[in-house]
């Protein structure tokens, strides 16, 4: 890996929490709700390329109301955890993929890329300043890692924001399941799509989070948890949800996943589970999986365990898939095949287990 060119000098908060607020936010931190003391930020204007990396106090931005971004919505993100291991030591998951899918991200949007050494190099420097935001060791609680890229050029005119911002804010986040683990319901959209051929569905922007967000309300409407998006051009093929990927287990133990079609992000957890199913002696399967697939394997029994993944909950069990005129309900227990999996890689992210896979950075 190139070393990064670009260096954050720390600013220091002269306000950073008290240990006993910083204590009562991680006896329970719920997600996404606290933030940390500091903020990365770094600029990007086409003259003079990346520069002007730094730490600082968290804070607001100030920005004209004809900035870009809230207009045309030229932004994206990640989405990345840190977690404790036993004897101190804080860890990211496979945090270069994270850094090539922000750069693909960037791409797509007109954004600038920023480099995978500059990209894991602000990660390590937001950690650093704030390590007293990650959660201890045990449980299943993580600083969650926020990086984002946002046009801030002023002015109307629709064209590639000619100065930009990144920014990376942090976030103490519990477990996902503080209760225990509990299968979700699923809504199949029969109006909405999320994303076209061509379009910015492997991207991970704003803009695709926007335009879910009818669909979920439709979703809660119909008392479900979380939206089904099927394919745009046939509405036949699963696609995934809002902000996870799906995964079927057949009877024989085969486990099966949507193929990526450019349109589906194509998540780090999604990738690591078709390793660890391979490695548990699975059978693999990336394909294009029908909602008549769905639908029929679980009421034949074909379809064993339905799960759906991603960083913020690692593995969601699917208990029911409701449609306009029908649903099918799979089991209101989480599967064992979705819970070895789910254990294994937690196993891994928290350093119960050996990584074998060097998934592993430390900061
Ligand atoms: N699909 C979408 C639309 C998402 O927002 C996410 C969350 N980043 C995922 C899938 C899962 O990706 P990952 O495993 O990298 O978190």
């Amino acid at each position: 890996m190139t070393t990064s060119s670009l260096s954050f000098p720390v600013e220091r908060s002269t306000s950073p929490a008290t240990e006993a607020e910083r204590r009562r936010v991680l006896a329970d931190p719920g997600f996404g709700k606290h933030f940390t003391d500091h903020m990365v930020l770094a600029t990007w204007t086409r003259d003079a390329g990346w520069h002007d990396a730094k730490v600082v106090p968290y804070g607001p931005f100030t920005l004209d109301p004809s900035t870009a971004v809230f207009h045309y919505g030229q932004e994206i993100f990640e989405g990345m955890k840190a977690y404790r291991h036993a004897d101190g030591s804080v860890w990211t998951f496979r945090p270069e993929q994270n850094a090539a899918r922000f750069a693909r991200s960037a791409h797509r949007l007109g954004l600038p890329e920023l480099p995978e050494a500059d990209f894991l190099e602000s990660i390590r420097a937001m950690v650093d300043v704030d390590q007293v935001w990650v959660p201890e060791h045990g449980g299943e609680s993580s600083l969650y890692l926020r990086p984002f890229m946002i046009g801030t050029e002023s002015g109307l005119g629709v064209r590639p924001s000619m100065h930009v911002t990144y920014c990376v804010i942090a976030s103490p986040a519990g477990a996902y399941f503080a209760g225990g683990i509990k299968p979700v319901s699923l809504w199949v959209t029969p109006q909405y799509t999320r994303a076209a051929p061509g379009g910015t569905g492997a991207a991970k922007c704003g803009g695709n989070y926007a335009a879910s967000l009818a669909a979920q309300l439709e979703a809660q409407s119909q008392g479900c948890d979380q939206v089904v998006f099927l394919d745009a051009v046939e509405r036949r093929y699963i696609e995934e949800l809002g902000g996870m990927n799906l995964f079927f287990v057949r009877r024989d133990g085969t486990v099966m996943t949507p193929q990526l079609s450019g349109s589906i992000l194509e998540g780090v957890t999604r990738s690591s589970i078709l390793e660890v199913a391979r490695e548990l002696g699975h059978e693999v399967e990336e394909r294009r999986i029908s909602l008549d697939e769905w639908r029929e394997g679980v009421g034949s029994g074909e379809i064993t365990e339905v799960f759906a993944c991603g960083t913020a909950a690692v593995v969601t069990p699917v208990g029911r898939l409701a449609w306009l005129d029908g649903e099918v309900v799979g089991s209101s227990e989480p599967g064992e095949v979705t819970m070895t999996i789910r254990n294994q890689l937690l196993d891994i992210q928290t350093g119960r287990a050996e990584d074998t896979h060097g998934w592993l950075h430390r900061l």
